[in-house]
C-alpha cells in the first residue's frame, strides 16, 4: 500500500529548484535543455546498498543518471571496512560495483558527507529522486559501569582498525593480555575472535597466497599478540546464537585452536532439533556435536596440541567492566547469570540474581550496529534505528527512498542487502512511471558540484579511486599482499594531487 501522502502529493508542492551560482550558469543551461527526459537520481552511500540500488536503476531505465555520494574518499562501505580481511572471496562483489561505476550514466562523488557538506533538501532540489543508503555506522553502547576503561572497545572500531578505516587507526589495542571477552554471539563476534586467534604463521601463509588485505599496522600488533583464550558471551542460549554455520565451522577448524563448549548448555536440545527450520537445525547439530561428541583420533591430536582456545559462554549478561587495582584498565567483566523466559521469537533473558566475574584484559562489545539520522528533514525511527519506509519509500516524503541497513536495520548479509536494494530501485521506477516524481528537468550533479565548490569541498571521482586502488595493489606486492590499504586521508589526497 502506498503511503497516505502519495495520493495527494503533486508536482506543484515539490520545492522549486534554487538558481545555481552564477559561474555554473552555462553548464546548467546546457544540462537543462538536453536532459529533459533524463531522470536524475542520487544515492547517498557507496556500500552494497548504494551500488545495488544504482545497478537496478541503470539496468531498468535506459535514460536514468545516477550519482553516488560517499563520505569516505574510497567506495564500497563495509565490503572494504567490515568484511574480514581473510575472506577475500566475499569482496568479489567489488567487481560488479566497479562495472556499475564505469557506466557512463553513473558517477561517484567521494569525500562528500551528506548532512555536513550538502543537505538532503539540497539534494532533493537538484534531483528527481534521492535514495538514502548510508548504512549503520554507530555501535550500540553497553551502558554499563566501566565501559569507558582502556581495553574496552566496540567490535565496530576493532574491525575498522584491522580493515584500515581511517578514523580507527589510532585505536592501538593492547593485546598483551591472556584472555579477551567478546560480548555478543553474531558473525561479527566470530570474525573478531578468528582474527584475534589466527596463529601468526597462518597469517603469514595467507599473506603468501595474497589472501588478505589486513593492514600492516594491525598485522604487526597481531603478530605480537599474547591472547590465548577468547570467550564469546551471549545473554541467551545455544538456540538463540546469531552467527551462521559457515563462520562457526571456520572457528571449529581454526589451526592451533580448540573450542570450549560446556555439554550442560546443550542438555535436552537433541530432542528439539527435529522441529527446527533447516539452517538452525544444521547449526545446532554442529554445536551439539562439537560440545558432546568424542573427536576422532586425528582431530583429538590436533586439539590436544592447540595452544589457543575459544569458548561460547551462554546465559550471561554484562553487568560491569571491572578495573585493574590501579583503576587504569580493564581487568575483568562481571556477568549476570540469566535464564530464558517466553517461547519462540519472544524468548527473553532475565537475570537469576547470580553473578560471575570473568578475568580478562580486553573487552570487545559486538552487540550490534546502529544507524543515525543525518538530516532533520528526514524522518527517523530512533527506537528501531531505521528510516521509516514502505518497501523503500520513505514514509511521508515523496521522492525520497532508502535501501540497505538504514532501511531495514543492521542485519543480513550482502545478498540480503542486494535484494532489498533492488526492491527499492523497483519502487522508485514504478513511481517514476506513474508520474509521481517531478516531471520537469533537474540539474543533478551540476548544481551540487557548484554548491560543494562554494563550500570548499573537493569531491573525488571513481577514476581517482582507481588511482588509489592501483597504488594500494602496487604497495601490497612488496609484502605479498593483495593490497596495502592507504589509511591516511591526507596522504590519499596528496597522491591525487588535491
Ligand atoms: P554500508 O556497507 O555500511 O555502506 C554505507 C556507506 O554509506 C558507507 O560507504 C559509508 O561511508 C557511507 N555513508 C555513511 N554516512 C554517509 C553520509 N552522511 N554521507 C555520505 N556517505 C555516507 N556480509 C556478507 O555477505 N559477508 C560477510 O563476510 C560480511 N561480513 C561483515 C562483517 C562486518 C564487520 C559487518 C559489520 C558486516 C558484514 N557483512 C557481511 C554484512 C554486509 O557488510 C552488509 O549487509 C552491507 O554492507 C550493508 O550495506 P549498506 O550499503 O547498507 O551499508
Amino acid at each position: 500500500m502506498a503511503p497516505r501522502c502519495w495520493r495527494w502529493w503533486h508536482w506543484s508542492v515539490w520545492p522549486r529548484t534554487r538558481p545555481p551560482p552564477a559561474r555554473s550558469t552555462l553548464s546548467f543551461r546546457q544540462h537543462f535543455s538536453t536532459q529533459e527526459k533524463t531522470p536524475q537520481i542520487c544515492v547517498v552511500g557507496s556500500g552494497p546498498a548504494g551500488f545495488y540500488t544504482a545497478q537496478h536503476l541503470l539496468k531498468h531505465h535506459t535514460q536514468a543518471r545516477v550519482d553516488i555520494y560517499e563520505k569516505q574518499l574510497v567506495p564500497f562501505g563495509l565490503v572494504r571496512f567490515g568484511v574480514a580481511p581473510d575472506h577475500p572471496e566475499v569482496k568479489n562483489v567489488i567487481n560488479t560495483f566497479t562495472q556499475t561505476a564505469h557506466s557512463d550514466r553513473c558517477a561517484f562523488w567521494g569525500n562528500v558527507e551528506v548532512g555536513r557538506d550538502v543537505t538532503v533538501p539540497e539534494l532533493r532540489e537538484a534531483y528527481h529522486a534521492v535514495v538514502l543508503s548510508y548504512g549503520a555506522e554507530d555501535h550500540q553502547a553497553l551502558d554499563i559501569p566501566g565501559e569507558e576503561l582502556p581495553g574496552v572497545f566496540s567490535a565496530r572500531a576493532f574491525v575498522g582498525w584491522y580493515n584500515g578505516l581511517p578514523e580507527n587507526q589510532e585505536l592501538a589495542p593492547d593485546l598483551s593480555c591472556d584472555t579477551a571477552v567478546i560480548l555478543g554471539q553474531g558473525n561479527v563476534a566470530l570474525d573478531v575472535a578468528r582474527i584475534l586467534l589466527t596463529p601468526p604463521e597462518h597469517l603469514e601463509a595467507l599473506l603468501l597466497c595474497q589472501r588478505t588485505d589486513i593492514t600492516k599496522a594491525a598485522l604487526g600488533v597481531l603478530r605480537q599478540s599474547q591472547v590465548k583464550t577468547v570467550w564469546i558471551v551471549g545473554r541467551r542460549g545455544p538456540l538463540q546464537v546469531a552467527f551462521t554455520i559457515k563462520e562457526l565451522r571456520e572457528m571449529i577448524q581454526l589451526p592451533g585452536t580448540r573450542p570450549i563448549l560446556d555439554p550442560e548448555d546443550f542438555l535436552g536440545l537433541q530432542d528439539r532439533i527435529k522441529e527446527m527450520p533447516r539452517p538452525r537445525k544444521r547449526l545446532t547439530e554442529l554445536l551439539l556435536q562439537t560440545a558432546t561428541e568424542k573427536p576422532r583420533v586425528e582431530e583429538a591430536a590436533r586439539l590436544a596440541s592447540a595452544s589457543r582456545a575459544w569458548g561460547l559462554r551462554f546465559f550471561r549478561s554484562p553487568q560491569q567492566v571491572l578495573p585493574s587495582p590501579d583503576g587504569r584498565r580493564v581487568a575483568g567483566i562481571r556477568l549476570a547469570v540469566t535464564r530464558l523466559e517466553g517461547v519462540g521469537e519472544a524468548t527473553r533473558a532475565v537475570p537469576t540474581g547470580d553473578v560471575e566475574d570473568l578475568p580478562c584484559g580486553l573487552v570487545l562489545s559486538s552487540i550490534g550496529y546502529k544507524s543515525h539520522p543525518i538530516d532533520p528533514s528526514v524522518p527517523f525511527d530512533l527506537k528501531l534505528g531505521v528510516i521509516p519506509n514502505m518497501e523503500g519509500r520513505v514514509v511521508d516524503v515523496p521522492g525520497l527512498y532508502c535501501s540497505g541497513w538504514v532501511k531495514r536495520g543492521p542485519t543480513g548479509v550482502i545478498g540480503t542487502t542486494m535484494n532489498d536494494s533492488f526492491l527499492t530501485g523497483q519502487m522508485l521506477l514504478q513511481d517514476l512511471k506513474a508520474g509521481l516524481l517531478p516531471s520537469g528537468p533537474r540539474p543533478g550533479s551540476v548544481a551540487i558540484q557548484a554548491l560543494l565548490s562554494s563550500r570548499g569541498v573537493r569531491p573525488v571521482s571513481f577514476s581517482d579511486w582507481e588511482k588509489l586502488d592501483a597504488e594500494e595493489v602496487a604497495r601490497g606486492q612488496g609484502s605479498g599482499k593483495s593490497r596495502e590499504k592507504l589509511v591516511d586521508p591526507q596522504e590519499m589526497l596528496r597522491l591525487l594531487g588535491h
